[in-house]
This record gives structure tokens, sequence and C-alpha cells, in this order.
């Protein structure tokens, strides 16, 4: 089968944030987030080879893994849809309902749930649990294919910008990102901001990328993956109040929270012109108002 993917609707947008504009720094939003509904953001990226591979190779059927809220379930869920493969979604823990598996469903993936502990590793169940004519995508959409194509979207950053910006879960963004700058030359300096406690382990896969301009914040998770404080709340409120733009707890509002204070704190210098990458996620939002 022959697929043909579209370049990803992304504009970069000027963010007016007043604390931002007084640090005298100028900051960006490029919108990942506007790609897809559901698709988007670095899922987005991350997919784009798993999709042509498992196209040209005749795959009928996309298998994954993910957590019970993984927004990457839901964009393969909907990627499926979208481009006509069955999906199955591996999902980790006791079987549950909630937003993100539901819409996985209404787009038609079937969930399998496994405990913790089968779950550990994937290519040891791949081999217990062959399926026909699947097209395995590691979590997270990640792997070899996952970094290429989210390193694709450094093209697309003009060499005006001194700072480009990037939430880290699984750390395959942010590594796409760094080989790809270091493969073109690139002078721009990433920024990479963990959002898991004990993010110090993903340090050694980052340096291997040979691309020496970064900086990787590991002190951003505030707590640990998904947990929220009444201040990051009231942060993404009023962040989202005074541009207009969404920002999940989990990803780019935790991102955000630790970079504001950077920025108001005054460690970039006046004039850098920041991009923060808004990778979608808005998914993970819903639950704070269920
Ligand atoms: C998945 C996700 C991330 C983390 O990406 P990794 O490649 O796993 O580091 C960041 N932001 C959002 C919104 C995500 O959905």
């Amino acid at each position: 089968m022959n697929l043909i993917l579209q370049k990803p609707y992304s504009p970069i947008e000027p963010i007016h944030y007043k604390e931002w504009e007084q640090a005298g720094v100028e900051v960006y939003f490029k919108r990942e987030d506007l790609s897809h509904p559901f698709i988007s953001g670095n899922k987005w990226r991350k997919l784009h080879y798993h999709l042509l591979t498992a196209a040209s190779s005749n795959a009928s059927t996309l298998v994954t893994f993910g957590g019970a809220y993984s927004n990457h379930l839901l964009a393969t869920a909907a990627a499926g849809a979208k481009y006509g493969f069955n999906t199955l979604g591996i999902v980790r823990g006791e079987p549950v309902k909630n937003t993100v598996l539901g819409l996985c469903k209404h787009f038609g993936m079937q969930l399998q749930f496994i405990d913790r502990v089968s779950y550990i590793d994937h290519l040891t169940f791949e081999q217990n649990n062959p399926i026909a004519n699947a097209y395995w995508i590691p979590e997270g959409g990640g792997g070899r294919l996952g970094e290429m194509g989210m390193g694709d979207l450094l093209a697309e950053i003009d060499p005006e910008y001194t700072h480009l910006c990037c939430s880290i879960g699984t750390g395959a963004s942010f590594s796409g990102l760094l080989r790809k700058a270091a493969e073109s030359n690139s002078s721009i300096r990433l920024e990479g901001f963990a959002v898991i406690k004990g993010g110090e382990y993903l340090a050694e896969g980052f340096q291997k990328q040979n691309y020496q301009n970064y900086t990787y914040h590991t002190h951003s998770h505030g707590g640990g993956y998904a947990k929220t404080s009444p201040e990051l709340i009231a942060f993404i409120e009023k962040f989202s109040r005074s541009t207009g733009v969404l920002c999940d707890q989990v990803y780019e509002g935790k991102m955000l929270y630790y970079l504001n204070e950077m920025i108001v704190n005054g460690v970039y210098a006046k004039g850098s012109k920041i991009v923060i990458l808004h990778n979608g996620g808005l998914s993970g939002m819903l639950s704070l108002f269920a």
C-alpha cells in the first residue's frame, strides 16, 4: 500500500505573556498541537515513518503499547482510522475506563490490558504474541523511525531563533531533535524539560547524539509524572487566560511552569528568541474537569 502523508499544519506564533515581555525575551510557540486534534504534536511526528513503513510492508494492523492515559495510544487509534489500519492497543495495568481509552475505542482501537510485570519487555511480549500482518510500534512511538520523524521538524525552524524548548517523557522526541541538530550543523540551543522524576537516566542517551549545544533540565518534574500542585494548576489557568493557548498539566504546562521561573529570573539573555514546541496532549487535560 502506498501511503502519502502531508506535512502537518504547525505555524510559529508569538506568545504575548506580560512577564516574559518584561524580561526582554521573545517567545514563540510552534503550534504542533494544531496538526490534528488527537494525532497531534510529537505523536504525529513520531508516527510519520512508522506509518509509512507499516504501509509499505502491507501491514493491516498497528499494534502498540501505552499507559491508561497515553496520548500515543490515542494518536495511533486516530491515525489507524484515518489511514486504513486496524489498531490494537496494549494497555499497562488493570482494565479501566477513562476519556482517553474511550476515544481510542471510538476510533476503533481494540484494547488489551496486561499486568505491569508482563508489560515490561515489549520485544518479548511481541515474540510471545504473534499477530498476523501486524506492524509493532514501540511505546510512545519512539525508536529510530520515531526519532527521525521528530527530527524533521527542525527544518521548519529558522536560524533566527536562539532556543528550542521541548518537554521530555520517554526522551524519544528530544533525542530525535538532538540527532538532527547534529546532522544538520544547527546552531539553535535545545532545551529539554523532564516531566518525570529521576529523568537523569536519559542523560547518557542524549549525550550519544553528539550535539553539544543543549541543556537537559531534570528538575522540572514538579514532584513526578502527572503530579500536580495548586501552583501549577493556577499557572496553566492564568497562562490560558492571558494567551488563549491551552497547555496540559502533565507535559507542556509543567515545562512552561519551570521555563517561566527561569525567564522571570533572568536566566535567558535579553533579546533571546525562544521557540517552544507545543506538543499537544490536550486530551490529558480533560481529567482535570471530570
Ligand atoms: C508524549 C508527550 C511528550 C513526551 O514525548 P517523549 O518523546 O516521550 O519524550 C511531551 N508532550 C506531550 C504533549 C506528549 O503527549
